[in-house]
């Protein structure tokens, strides 16, 4: 038997922007969310450090204020982000905090009561709320605990295959029950991706293996642009060896970066802001000094938390410190941490607006998986918990004004293209003959960290470009070693195989095209920020090779200027 499900809203993607999302449609619209994973295992529960809103709780933070979040926010971007849509995000933060302390998340508090604030990269105040560096695990339950109580239906562990669209509206999507390898049609008058990042498609990523794209490839398949993908954040302090996260919030609680000679290098790139540069500027700060001869061998500098005491680190820091433990076999205490820059997060994704509409009628998408844009061409730390809570509530907002005027779904074409899968995948797994999908996905992710990473060239990249050509040629008769269809692991990397590559090839040939640095996008051979040619986002679409056009700034409220620390 063939299943069909049907609802007016179906939400992809169980993270916080995806839960955000149903609660705020599900009161007024039959809602369901479908999951490659149980909600709780989102890429949103490692999130540790915290989430940014100008409450000025902090001694030191009293003056700080929306104006100044949006100020910081823009600047980070390094002026790529579009500037209303950033105010509207930021003016949204204090109320977004709040209401998640009301629904139940247990920030830590100063002794008045207030949520406790650290200082995070690139912010004037300290103004990242946080629960010790657990910050994400938390939200994520508190919204999870919101969908649990308005019994929000649920798919849980299926895999979304592709979006049927046709002239410009959606009508739904075809998935499969990752537990028995299951096929079915799913109509909705509206769909909502909320499909996080895509840092997979890296080696050296700070991601959960989930985050392989598909939502952006599978959008970008069905002919919606994707803009930005050639910004690409690398988080300067991931655990060597593993590539785990070392929260921010671990500068931010006072932690230094040592070179082999002990020396705090960060004197020598942002003297003012030191450790708490933004991202991109400490990432490449690491790689200079590997570069020179002044890290370690293998590749590494060390994070020193050893100075911070015992009291604190166990208050403050307890998640990082058990990483280090179990990961790293070193207590952080009284160790050094050896650390490297890794692939962290995604500031491209799908193009929509602030209230996550796309070209697509019945089509929206929030969260890392969009790009809406408030990171730009770099995010500040703590503003992404920010942005995957804001959007999800005011996309979902849109949806339920937006819904009851859409004309019902054609079933029927998603029917049809049901049937399109169930050819397919016996086409899969009967293939012979060409590469692992496996082999050629880790060459991918070699290819991206080696010549797409923290720095660029024209040669490495136009290598990368054309190495990747190939592969996506290859990916299209990759293979695997059947065993079945429950959990086939091998099975779902096949099919997620041509659009990880997708991806990578929107990201090198954006790099590619972007004769200028800007924010985490640094290229040797063109150093400088240039407004005059590239104060524009890049739209990539669906074409053989993507094929890439441009779309205009908003720079509405704060002229750019050149951005030291
Ligand atoms: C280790 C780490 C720490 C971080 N720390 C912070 C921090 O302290 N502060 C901060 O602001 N940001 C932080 N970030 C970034 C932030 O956590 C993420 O950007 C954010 O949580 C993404 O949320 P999301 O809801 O958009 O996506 P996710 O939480 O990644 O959820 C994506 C969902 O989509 C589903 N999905 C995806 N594809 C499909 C498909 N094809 N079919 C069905 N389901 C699908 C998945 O199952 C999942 O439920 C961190 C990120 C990492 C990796």
């Amino acid at each position: 038997m063939t299943l069909h499900f049907k609802h007016d809203v179906i939400v992809v993607g169980g993270g916080l922007t995806g839960l955000r999302a149903a609660v705020a449609t599900n009161d007024k619209l039959d809602t369901a969310i479908i999951s490659r994973v149980h909600p709780v295992r989102s890429h949103s529960l490692a999130a540790q450090g915290g989430i940014n809103a100008s409450l000025g709780n902090a001694p030191e933070g009293r003056d700080d204020s929306v104006e100044k979040h949006t100020f910081d926010t823009v600047k980070g971007s390094d002026y790529l982000a579009d500037q209303a849509t950033v105010r509207a995000m930021c003016a949204e933060a204090p109320a977004t905090v709040y209401e998640m302390e009301h629904w139940g998340t247990p920030f830590s508090r100063y002794d008045d009561g207030k949520i406790c604030q650290r200082p995070f990269g690139g912010a004037a105040f300290p103004r990242t709320c946080y629960a010790a560096d657990v910050t994400g695990h938390v939200l994520l339950h508190t919204l999870y605990e919101q969908c649990v109580k308005r019994n929000i239906k649920r798919y849980d562990e299926w895999l979304v295959l592709s979006l049927v669209v046709r002239r410009k509206k959606c009508h739904g999507f075809v998935a499969m029950n990752l537990i028995n390898g299951e096929l079915a049609s799913f109509s909705a008058k509206t769909v909502i991706f909320a499909t996080g990042g895509y840092g997979r498609v890296y080696g050296k990523s700070t991601n959960a293996i989930i985050n392989t794209g598909s939502g952006v490839s599978i959008s970008y398949q069905a002919g919606i642009p994707i803009k930005d993908l050639e910004f690409v954040q690398f988080h300067p302090t991931t655990l060597f060896g593993s590539n785990i996260l070392m929260t921010e919030g671990a500068r931010g609680e006072g932690g230094y970066l040592r070179n082999r000679q002990g020396k705090r290098f960060m004197a020598d790139y942002a003297a003012k802001a030191m450790e708490l540069a933004p991202r991109d500027i400490v990432a490449r700060s690491i790689n200079t000094e590997i570069e020179k001869g002044n890290g370690f061998p293998g590749g590494y500098v060390y994070l020193d938390l050893t100075h911070l005491g015992k009291a604190k680190i166990l208050e403050r820091l307890p998640g990082i410190r058990q990483i280090c433990i179990d990961f790293a076999n070193m207590d952080p205490i009284n160790e050094p941490i050896k650390i490297q820059p890794g692939q962290h997060y995604s500031m491209g994704g799908i193009d929509c607006d602030v209230k996550g509409a796309t070209e697509v009628e019945g089509f929206y998408a929030a969260g890392e998986c969009a790009c809406v844009s408030v990171h730009g061409s770099n995010r500040l730390g703590g503003n992404s918990l920010l942005d995957t809570i804001v959007f999800g509530k005011l996309t979902g907002n849109e949806v339920v004004r937006t819904t009851p005027g859409i004309k019902g779904p054609d079933a029927k074409l998603v029917k049809d293209e049901l049937s399109k899968w169930q050819s397919r995948i016996k086409e899969l797994q009967s293939r012979s003959g060409g590469g692992l999908a496996a082999t050629i996905r880790e060459r991918v992710k070699e290819i991206m960290i080696e010549k797409v990473g923290v720095f660029r060239e024209k040669k490495y990249l136009k290598e990368a470009f054309e190495e990747l050509k190939e592969l996506r040629q290859r990916a299209d008769g990759a293979c695997l070693s059947p065993d079945g269809y429950g959990f086939n692991q091998q099975l779902t990397g096949l099919i997620e195989l041509p659009g990880m590559v997708d991806i990578a090839l929107m990201i090198a040939g954006g790099a590619l095209n972007r004769e200028e640095s800007r924010g985490s996008h640094f290229r040797r051979d063109f150093r400088e920020r240039n407004d005059k040619k590239w104060l524009k986002h890049t739209i990539a679409r669906l074409g053989k090779l993507p094929k890439f056009s441009h779309k205009k700034v908003d720079v509405s409220e704060y002229v750019p200027k050149a951005r030291t620390y």
